[in-house]
């Protein structure tokens, strides 16, 4: 980490405060150092003064090993540009002066230019529509812009694959962003991502099937404890009923019952014996609707459970 001068700030940030006179720590005279934006003493490390901005160069670029100036925010996969779109403003330049007119001109023509250039092709143009559905569907299942990269980045590769030909753009980009959730464990079912889409849960699940098996998508099995939290604040069940449940979950799992089983079927059978065991109000048929199963699923792996753990 490089060193930068004692107490070295520009003019316009020291407004307001003065300098701190001494150059030795008071509590040990030992030598100060300013780093990182805080003043502290080499010897004892008392901080002496802290420092928002740090006028040290940082390291430049994103890329290992590549020598690149940082200009602006790093890449990204969720914009159809790479997040590297030139913006032309409007009728005031950097300083804030009003522009002249002639020149207010010159900027529209740009703009009407810059426009009309913005889509190199027609697929990149789909591309862009696409990226604006993902994040509008990330933002509505107020998902983090982990799962917004990963769905457009898995809708990119799949557009490389020509898998976007004869399909509409929303189910794929629906489906790609279930995908997100799939593999980034998050528990967001199908339906959930088809309440927020145009598109119905079928077409969701299709399109994700279709990236799944073209794409060799690396999909973790769903564990069945996995969807308790959401299962059971969706039932209001109290905490001490959700933590049996995940215990019952567990157990399940180790004794096979969720071999083969439908993982929200079998977290909805756990939920009930645990609400059961605690005397809970929950209804089998409160449970089936929350967890997107049968009532009959909730019943025989409730019956499994009583049975086997
Ligand atoms: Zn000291």
């Amino acid at each position: 980490m490089s060193q930068r001068a004692i107490y070295g700030r520009s003019f316009d940030e020291t407004d307001g405060q003065t300098l701190p006179a001494e150059t030795t720590c008071p509590e040990c005279d030992g030598a100060l150092r300013t780093e990182g934006g805080e003043t502290s003493c080499s010897v004892c490390g008392l901080i002496i003064d802290e420092y928002r901005i740090d006028h040290q160069g940082g390291v430049g670029g994103y890329v290992d090993d590549e020598e690149t100036e940082r200009t602006g925010p790093p890449l990204t996969f969720g914009r159809h540009d790479r997040g590297l779109s030139t913006t032309i403003g409007w009728n005031r330049d950097a300083k804030g002066n009003t522009l002249p007119a002639a020149k207010r001109r010159r900027l529209n023509r740009q703009r009407t230019q810059n426009r009309r250039a913005k889509w190199r092709s027609k697929a990149e143009r789909n591309l862009g529509h696409a990226c604006f559905e993902i994040a509008r569907l990330v933002s509505a299942l107020e998902l983090p812009t982990v799962v917004r990269e990963s769905a457009s980045k898995t809708y990119r590769t799949a557009q490389q694959a020509d898998l976007i030909t004869g399909r509409s753009i929303e189910s794929m980009a629906a489906g790609a962003v279930y995908a997100a959730c799939r593999c980034g464990g998050f528990a967001v079912s199908a339906s959930a991502v088809a309440d927020v889409s145009v598109s119905s849960t079928d077409h969701v699940q299709h399109a994700y099937s279709v990236l799944n098996v073209e794409l060799s998508l690396e999909t973790p099995v769903i564990q069945p404890g996995s969807l308790i939290p959401k299962l059971a604040t969706g039932c209001d069940c109290s905490p001490q009923v959700q933590h049996r449940a995940l215990e019952l979950a567990t157990q399940a799992v180790d004794a096979g019952l969720a071999n083969g089983r439908n993982p929200a079927g079998v977290a909805a059978g756990c939920l009930y014996t645990a609400v059961s065991e605690h005397d809970g109000v929950t209804t089998q048929a409160e449970i089936a609707a929350a967890a997107e199963v049968s009532v009959e699923t909730v019943r025989s792996r409730y019956q499994e459970l009583q049975d086997r753990v």
